[in-house]
């Protein structure tokens, strides 16, 4: 072991037990200088994908409509002129009042 050897990654001596041309104190030190210098873009941060989870909110409901397909079922109307999920009429008055306060 050359004298003097010192770890590349944390600083600090060598081990006396390490082979001649050692460069890192433990396999570990020797894993994070090699990440450090070779960075996994799997590991890298998190993207999200700007705006795709920014949910606005849905436009109030203005209105109860019979859904076009099933009778029976009703949607409800919002200012915007969407629509709601299906649902039926106590659930449809509920969602309605609810929006409107009571
Ligand atoms: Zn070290």
């Amino acid at each position: 072991m050359a004298k003097n050897a010192i770890c590349h990654q944390c600083g600090k001596p060598l081990p006396p037990t390490t082979r001649r041309h050692a460069r890192f104190c433990s396999p570990a030190h020797r894993r994070a200088a090699y990440r450090a210098h070779n960075p996994d873009p799997r590991r890298a941060c998190a993207r999200f994908l700007a705006d795709v989870d920014a949910k606005k909110p849905a436009a109030p409901y203005v209105a109860i409509m019979r859904d076009e397909r099933f009778p029976g079922m009703y949607r409800l109307k919002r200012a915007d002129g969407t629509q709601s999920d299906i649902g039926n009429l106590t659930r449809a008055k509920d969602a309605l009042a609810a929006m409107r306060g009571r």
